[in-house]
């Protein structure tokens, strides 16, 4: 049997980066189908050969020196074509080097510069919204606007609920794709869900992200769907569409960790702008202090608090120790960038996030 591998990737897009993709076509015998290995099977994502794109066509690269290097980094088995693989990549230049949109690679450099001993967490909450072809949020009516928000969220129901077969096929793949997916709910906007991806570790957890994001989009093709990861798809008093990240240390986990978290809400207050700074285009729009957001301008943590920066949850304030929520990344943001600039920012590595 031929096995097709869906290259994916990141691209050059600014403000905000889009996924690529192609197919490629093994050999015979090059690698077994997917479906002959044992659930939860790790793959050895360099069973797939180094690969090359147009990164002219990408904003990756100019015209007279367009190509650029795919490396495969992660593989999971293609819950669409089934027996086939999806297989992200990081992108490199024509010489061979990091590219300037990797980042990825500098999430590894992080982690390689004494950020991998924190043993990270991360628990990432992907809200996002339905268009139709028009650009128009599913639930919304012509030229106009639906009933106020209360009756949307975790809702059941033909009246509340818009995009249930995109929504339910794309958690099922999620799971065939061996995916670290940990749930997923309908939000507040009409037209608008979430997905959450981890607890996993600092390198999956975003991957693993990506997968999925990719994953939403393709299968909402089959729906004739548009899925927007815009931070405020609706102007008005419409809920944005955030990321919210759940983030832990070792050190936080573990019983006493409730002062480390403490540490890292002040650590992450005192980079109020660094950290911004890759929450994703137009946070403006979204963190106003309206909407369960604490407005961009301000840094506020505590327990159980919706309206604050960084949420501590409540029972992890019970028992001492956990995570913490920040609740500021839009959902159109990097999650290597997140997870690298947290990494960076509580374990005091010095990091530029200049991308
Ligand atoms: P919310 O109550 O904010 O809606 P969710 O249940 O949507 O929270 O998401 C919480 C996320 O946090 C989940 O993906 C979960 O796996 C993750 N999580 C749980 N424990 C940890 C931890 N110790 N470190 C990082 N993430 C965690
Ligand atoms: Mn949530
Ligand atoms: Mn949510
Ligand atoms: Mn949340």
């Amino acid at each position: 049997m031929r096995i097709l591998a869906e290259y994916i990737w990141v691209d050059g897009t600014r403000p905000t980066a889009q996924l690529r993709s192609k197919t490629r076509v093994m050999g015979p015998g090059e690698v077994p189908p997917s479906t002959e290995l044992k659930e939860g099977t790790e793959i050895d994502p360099s069973v797939f050969p180094e690969w090359g794109a147009d990164g002219s066509s990408t904003n990756q690269a100019g015209g007279s020196d367009s190509d650029i290097g795919l490396k495969p980094v992660r593989a999971v088995p293609d819950p669409i074509r089934k027996g086939h693989y999806l297989v992200l990549c990081e992108v490199f230049d024509g010489g061979g080097a990091i590219h300037e949109t990797n980042t990825r690679a500098k999430l590894r450099q992080v982690l390689d510069n004494g950020g991998a001993e924190s043993e990270a967490w991360f628990g990432f909450e992907q809200e996002y919204t339905f268009l139709d072809r028009t650009l128009h949020p599913l639930g919304f009516p012509p030229g106009g606007y639906p009933g106020p928000q209360g009756p949307y969220y975790c809702a059941v129901g033909s009246q509340w609920i818009y995009g249930r077969k995109v929504y339910e096929e794309f958690l099922q793949a999620c799971l065939d794709a061996q995916l670290e997916i940990s749930g997923v709910n309908w939000e507040v906007m009409p037209g608008q869900a979430e997905f959450q991806i981890g607890a996993a570790g600092a390198l999956i957890a975003p991957d693993h992200m990506w997968l999925a994001r990719w994953l939403l989009l393709r299968i909402a093709e089959d729906h004739k769907v548009i899925v927007s990861f815009s931070p405020k798809p609706a102007v008005g008093d419409w809920n944005g569409a955030g990321m919210h990240t759940n983030f832990s240390t070792k050190a936080m986990r573990e019983p006493g960790g409730m002062k480390h978290i403490l540490a890292a809400c002040e650590a992450i207050g005192g980079k109020r702008e660094e950290h911004l700074a890759v929450y994703g285009h137009d946070y403006q729009l979204r963190l106003t202090g309206h909407h369960e957001t604490c407005s961009y301008a301000e840094f506020r943590y505590g327990v159980a608090d919706r309206t604050a920066s960084i949420r501590i949850p409540r029972h992890v304030a019970d028992k001492g120790y956990g995570y913490l929520e920040d609740r500021r990344p839009n959902a159109n943001a990097d999650p290597y960038e997140i997870a690298a600039r947290l990494i960076a920012t509580v374990n005091k590595i010095e990091f530029d996030i200049a991308a």
